[in-house]
């Protein structure tokens, strides 16, 4: 090889290397940006209020027993009513007060248990990320499909109804998605915590409690008094649910309590 041939050679080395090292280093950082991303900044805190200390003290020693003595988590109380606890973001624990006093100790660190596993395992942004990756791909081939068939026609009334199927279609494909990923971690939360805390037992007393509860407002007075809309939504909600249903998490709550596994760390 030439005097030449060597520098050229070496400069172009150098620079690959130089490339390949920066964007290497740009992927790092985006493994890093994501894996930090835990959407807290996102989450609306005004209007609530730190959780009392006994509340926080139990949320600690429950941290501890799941090995999440350095994991911080923020515990607040909230007034939404749908269910005693909730997080948000990968820090933030939300408690009904109201709710969730009128549960058994028990019962209380069942729930906890299953939030807290939401957090560590990081569910709210998996649950995101996988959501939209299944659904971007059917989100793109309908949009292409509604783009065509918007300048094949001049009919605003046809672009009209086209946009709306689109949006309802986009809003009906996103949400069996998300439903189904939701679940997937519902199940997981559940098991997880069940497993680590030993709380099977809790939960399927929580559960099929909760069970009863709504059985009962089916078949009330006060349900079938109710507008037919109303009734439509009620079941559009169940069905749509994030969470798998009572009936599902007794299921598989039982069968981990006859698992050998569960016998023998009890
Ligand atoms: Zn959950």
């Amino acid at each position: 090889m030439t005097t030449l041939g060597r520098i050229v050679f070496f400069v172009l080395s150098v620079n690959l290397g130089a490339c390949c090292q920066s964007v290497m280093c740009s992927a790092k950082e985006l493994v890093d940006d994501i894996k930090n991303c835990t959407l807290d900044d996102f989450i609306d805190l005004d209007g609530t209020e730190l959780a009392s200390p006994d509340i926080q003290e139990l949320v600690a020693s429950i941290r501890a027993e799941l090995g999440m003595k350095d994991f911080f988590v923020e515990v607040r109380l909230t007034e939404i009513e749908t269910s005693p606890a909730f997080v948000a973001g990968k820090h933030h624990l939300f408690i009904n007060e109201d709710i969730f006093r009128g549960l058994n100790r028990d019962e209380q660190r069942g729930i906890i248990g299953h939030e807290l596993i939401h957090l560590r395992n990081n569910h709210g942004l998996k649950s995101l990320l996988i959501s939209s990756s299944i659904y971007s791909p059917i989100g793109l081939v309908l949009y292409k499909v509604l783009q065509d068939q918007l300048h094949r026609s001049k009919s605003w009334a046809y672009k009209f109804t086209a946009r709306l199927v689109y949006f309802s279609m986009f809003l009906g494909f996103y949400k069996c998605c998300s439903i189904f990923v939701h679940r997937h971690y519902e199940k997981e939360a559940d098991i997880v915590s069940a497993q680590e805390l030993n709380t099977a037992e809790s939960r399927i007393s929580y559960f099929t409690r909760e069970d009863l509860l709504e059985k009962n407002y089916l078949n009330s007075e006060e349900y079938k008094r109710k507008s037919l809309f109303e009734r439509c939504k009620y079941s559009f909600q169940m069905f749509f649910d994030p969470h798998p249903s009572n009936a599902k998490r007794i299921a598989y709550l039982q069968k981990l309590m006859q698992s050998k596994e569960y016998q023998k760390s009890l």
